[in-house]
């Protein structure tokens, strides 16, 4: 039985997925994006939150079968609702066999990963297989401009929703609108062509970035310096509806 080790459990989510869900953080992430807001789940070890007068630690372990059998005490409610339980972080992949150990002990109950797609190939197909849903993230189409805002460059990710394409899970593209980093048309046509010929592809999420995202960064020691003006307005293109793709903003 392995431990994995988590940030949050959530109840009642109802974006991460159909119907009510329970979303599981769990910590570590390879990516570095400049918009992320739950810089938290970044360390794949616990460390030092402040909050206010207070100082928490941010990360707690848990065994696969003592969180399987918490997420279980709610599937009436996820049967109910059409619900299931959702795992995010940071990225969930990064503690591949917790998180298959812990989806295969939820039987029958649905699960969603949400995944930055960096993550070795066969564990990913793993995942893929498993989950009754895959929330796929994706930033930039370009590499090198990837590299700049994630820290990582996009080679993997696109290897890895290729495969997602192919083994048919249901998914849904994630992409967070970003003020002058992604949400240029030549950008948003380059993802929306990344995402054609996918039978299995549900509907395409703009997430839009909120000014909130940095608000967690002092109370872990760290600068909050996105590098885009904050201020700005997304702009919003219909590069996916044009392709015939259902589109849902956030
Ligand atoms: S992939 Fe998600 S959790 Fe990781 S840095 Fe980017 S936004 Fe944050």
């Amino acid at each position: 039985m392995s431990k994995g080790l988590l940030f949050s459990i959530e109840e009642f989510a109802l974006n991460d997925g159909p119907g009510i869900r329970t979303t599981v953080f769990l910590k570590g992430c390879p990516l570095r994006c400049a918009w992320c807001h739950n810089p938290e789940g970044w360390l794949p070890e616990p460390q030092l939150m402040r909050k206010k007068e207070r100082t928490e630690t941010c990360g707690f372990e848990m065994e696969a079968s003592d969180l399987a059998a918490r997420l279980l005490r709610d599937r009436d409610l996820f049967a109910q609702s059409g619900g299931g339980v959702t795992f995010t972080g940071g990225e969930p992949l990064m503690q591949g066999p917790f998180l298959l150990e812990t989806m295969a002990l939820l039987q029958d109950v649905h699960t969603a990963v949400e995944t930055c797609g960096h993550a070795p190939e066969p564990l990913f197909r793993q995942v893929a297989e498993a989950a009754g849903l895959i929330l796929f993230d994706i930033k930039l189409a370009d590499p090198g401009l990837h590299r700049r805002w994630t820290g990582v460059d996009n080679v993997l990710i696109l290897r890895n929703l290729a495969a997602l394409k192919a083994c048919g899970t249901p998914f849904v593209a994630r992409v967070p609108l970003i003020p002058g980093v992604n949400d240029s048309v030549e950008n948003m046509r380059a993802t929306a062509s990344l995402l054609e010929d996918a039978p299995s592809l549900q509907r395409v999420e703009l997430l839009r970035y909120h000014k909130t995202a940095g608000a967690k960064y002092p109370m872990l020691g760290l600068d909050y310096r996105p590098g885009f003006d904050t201020e700005a307005l997304p702009q919003v293109h219909d590069c996916f509806t044009e392709k015939g793709m259902k589109l849902l903003i956030l």
